[in-house]
């Protein structure tokens, strides 16, 4: 730790769990969380910011959330959640409720464009040019990010709500509220949750169902290294943090489907590229502490 660097304050959103840091580069000093509940969590979570600002002033505020999220500076908009089935939250003017209770820069981005931009300052993703931070959790999630930078455009990357081919003989309909078996409805804690008798959590390793999310998302991670061409894809959240072997059977199978195409993408390099977090669980936590740091060099 430097003692140098300022103490920032990191909002993560999650689809079940929001997480408040106060971190000093990227050791963490007080940490606390809440279930997302309703836009009620804002206030209590604002609280007990302002009772950290007594005792610890901080210089900044990040804030990572789940989206869709609108990020263009110069709508009205900016800051508001977008069109999110989580009830009460959509259209929630996130960053304004932070933004008009403290006094210091406030910066806020995707939760995933956070983890992909602290994998990129601290953790596995260092040195890469062009990488993601894919979550598996809740919900499913990219960012993306080039040359330093999240990829904002039209509105921001929602790679988790796209179609992928699916496996023979899987007749789940899907858990997304919106497109059914879009990626995030066939894998995400919903629908594992849907297409089990058990909870996510307990469902045995050796359990086939494994074989089938790794399955799918090999197809989405083929279909993202065609797309962007990353060096690195990370990939975290709760479904995928604790099942480390999924990885290897996602790599392992991304392989198969790109075929020998990109020629030096064989299963060994493609381990390597798509890996666990280098700052394992707290990439997100992390992710919205970058995105203060980031507020408060855009204000000096
Ligand atoms: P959030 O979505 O709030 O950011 P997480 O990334 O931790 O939070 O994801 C939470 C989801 O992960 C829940 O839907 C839960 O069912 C699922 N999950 C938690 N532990 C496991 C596990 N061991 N195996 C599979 N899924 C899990
Ligand atoms: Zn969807």
């Amino acid at each position: 730790m430097n003692a140098a660097e300022p103490l920032i304050v990191g909002l993560e959103f999650g689809g079940t769990k929001c997480i408040a840091t106060l971190a000093q580069g990227q050791t963490i000093l007080r940490q606390e969380r809440w279930p997302t509940g309703t836009p009620q969590t804002l206030h209590t979570m604002s609280d007990m910011l302002a009772h950290w600002q007594r005792e610890t002033p901080f210089a900044a505020i990040g804030i990572a959330s789940f989206g869709p999220l609108h990020l263009d500076r110069s709508a009205a908009n900016f800051g508001h959640m977008g069109n999110t089935p989580k009830p009460g939250w959509a259209g929630c003017d996130i960053f304004g409720h932070f933004a008009r209770r403290f006094a210091v820069p406030v910066g806020i981005d995707t939760d995933v464009a956070g983890a992909a931009l602290a994998e990129g300052t601290w953790g596995a993703s260092q040195g890469c040019a062009v990488h993601a931070y894919a979550t598996i959790g809740t919900g499913v999630g990219l960012g993306l990010v080039v040359h330093g930078e999240a990829v904002h455009g039209h509105l921001h990357p929602e790679a988790g709500h796209m179609r992928i081919r699916r496996q023979p003989g899987d007749m789940f309909a899907g858990a997304c509220p919106i497109h059914g078996d879009c990626l995030e409805g066939l894998v995400g804690g919903p629908a594992l949750a849907a297409r089990s008798p058990i909870a996510a959590a307990d469902i045995p390793d050796d359990d086939p169902l494994w074989q089938v999310v790794a399955a799918d998302l090999a197809e989405w991670c083929a279909m993202l290294i065609l797309a962007v061409s990353p060096e690195r894809l990370v990939m975290g959240g709760g479904v995928i943090q604790s099942r480390p072997k999924l990885l290897g059977l996602i790599a392992r199978r991304s392989a198969q489907l790109l075929n020998g195409y990109i020629d030096d993408l064989n299963a060994a390099a493609l381990e390597c590229l798509i890996v666990a977090p280098g700052l394992g669980a707290n990439a997100g936590p992390l992710g919205a502490v970058v995105l203060g740091q980031r507020a408060l060099a855009a204000s000096a």
